[in-house]
């Protein structure tokens, strides 16, 4: 009987609902050819989020901005917005820290992360005035290089204002530290404080760096983090992996300029990511950002440990601010060769010239020459809106999605935004 009705659905349902679809289709596309109400665009290519289709293909979309479809130049009718170059959802940066935008070009380039800290923690003598005004400069700046949503990073309420009036999607990840195991609760239980002041659907409780949050810090968090995503700075410095490895880290020097006495530490012996990922099982997504130390072996591990408890890694690439700190880049032929997701960050002004993930993917292109463009724009938009969780609407040419439309220069020059 099971077998009878089964065979019923299939010789039956089918061209009936086919039919259907394709009365509906024609219909849409008789409104797209007459309707005053679709915005049409046709490029050079049109990059959908995975791939780049060809220049006869046409996006509509609503007058919000809604994708209705991609169809073929022949069926979409007068009124359609030629222009040179590709057609690009809008970008993700997955990796920001608006509220220090006020301290653009005030640290050195190339003195090494742990200067680079130091040099963070020496300047904190800034009005709220002109914090809260490089904040709103930093996010028109990003919004006027095509990106739509930011993974950022927050130590205080700064940017809770700015973020208010909805120009940009935000996920908030809210940092703590503290390497002293005994100030684990307060040191979390100021950044519930903070978590308190963002939108909770949008934000989450993120450790800061593996050698900045102890292992007791880092399980308050990881409680915390269920179902959620979180980011974490990761392998950054040779220094990091030397603190776990052997001990042997300028790190020492600057908890003790700090006056924080870790005589207590002993080091576990492994890599830093090898030490700290296994603590990490709550959260659903976790955020790797720079991994400019990372090996071949800490990429297996990692692949290895998140598999085995269905956890989704994203290897977020922060090019100029590596060059900016450290003066070296990841193994991203590594990253490609192990099929890892990877998204696209401009970190802070602290540590970069701009926020701009055009001019981080131009800084890929030149450093990694066999990176596809394609490739390349995928983690700059789709991968990033699903680090992020925005990708319900965000990151693709999808029908009900509004991702935001960029015209890209085709040798990436240039970005412009057109909705
Ligand atoms: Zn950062």
């Amino acid at each position: 009987m099971v077998y009878l009705l089964m065979r019923q659905q299939v010789t039956w349902h089918p061209p009936k609902v086919a039919a259907k679809l394709s009365v509906f289709a024609r219909m849409q596309r008789v409104m797209y050819l007459y309707s005053m109400a679709y915005l049409k665009f046709q490029g050079e290519g049109l990059f959908n989020g995975r791939e780049i289709l060809p220049a006869n293909q046409v996006l509509i979309t609503n007058e919000k901005g809604i994708v209705e479809d991609i169809i073929a130049d022949s069926e979409a009718g007068a009124d359609v917005q030629h222009v040179n170059g590709i057609l690009s959802p809008g970008f993700v940066n997955t990796h920001c820290h608006l509220e220090l935008s006020h301290m653009k070009a005030l640290l050195p380039e190339k003195t090494g992360l742990v200067a680079f800290v130091t040099g963070v923690m020496q300047h904190r003598n800034f009005s709220q005035e002109t914090i809260l005004e490089a904040i709103a400069a930093g996010e028109q700046e990003m919004w006027d290089n095509g990106i739509v949503a930011v993974g950022d990073i927050c130590n205080t309420t700064h940017t809770v204002a700015q973020k208010s009036l909805h120009r940009l999607h935000y996920h908030n990840f809210i940092e703590t530290s503290g390497f002293i195991p005994a100030s684990a609760n307060t040191r979390f239980e100021q950044a519930v404080q903070t978590y308190k002041a963002f939108p909770a659907v949008h934000s989450s409780i993120t450790p800061h760096a593996p050698y900045s949050v102890s292992p007791a810090l880092f399980e308050l968090i990881n409680e915390h983090s269920a179902g959620k995503v979180i980011s974490v700075h990761n392998q950054e410095t040779p220094d990091e992996d030397a603190l776990f490895l052997d001990g042997i880290s300028s790190f020492r020097q600057l908890y003790s300029m700090l006056g924080a006495d870790i005589s207590f530490y002993q080091p576990p012996g492994c890599t830093s990511i090898q030490c700290w990922l296994p603590k990490t099982d709550k959260p659903n997504q976790v955020l790797l950002v720079h991994n400019t130390c990372t090996t071949e072996t800490d990429i297996r591990f990692a692949q290895q440990l998140a598999a085995g408890r269905q956890q989704t890694l994203y290897w977020t690439l922060c090019p100029n601010a590596n060059l900016y700190i450290e003066n070296r880049l990841p193994h991203v032929d590594l990253l490609v060769k192990h099929q890892c997701a990877i998204t696209v960050g401009t970190d802070s002004l602290a540590s970069n010239w701009q926020l701009s993930i055009l001019a981080e993917l131009q800084t890929l292109r030149t450093h990694f020459t066999e990176i596809p463009l394609e490739q390349l724009l995928q983690w700059a938009t789709l991968n990033g809106a699903q680090a992020l969780q925005l990708a319900h609407t965000l990151g693709s040419f999808e029908k009900g999605k509004q991702p935001g439309v960029l015209l890209l220069d085709k040798r990436l020059e240039s970005v412009k935004r057109l909705l």
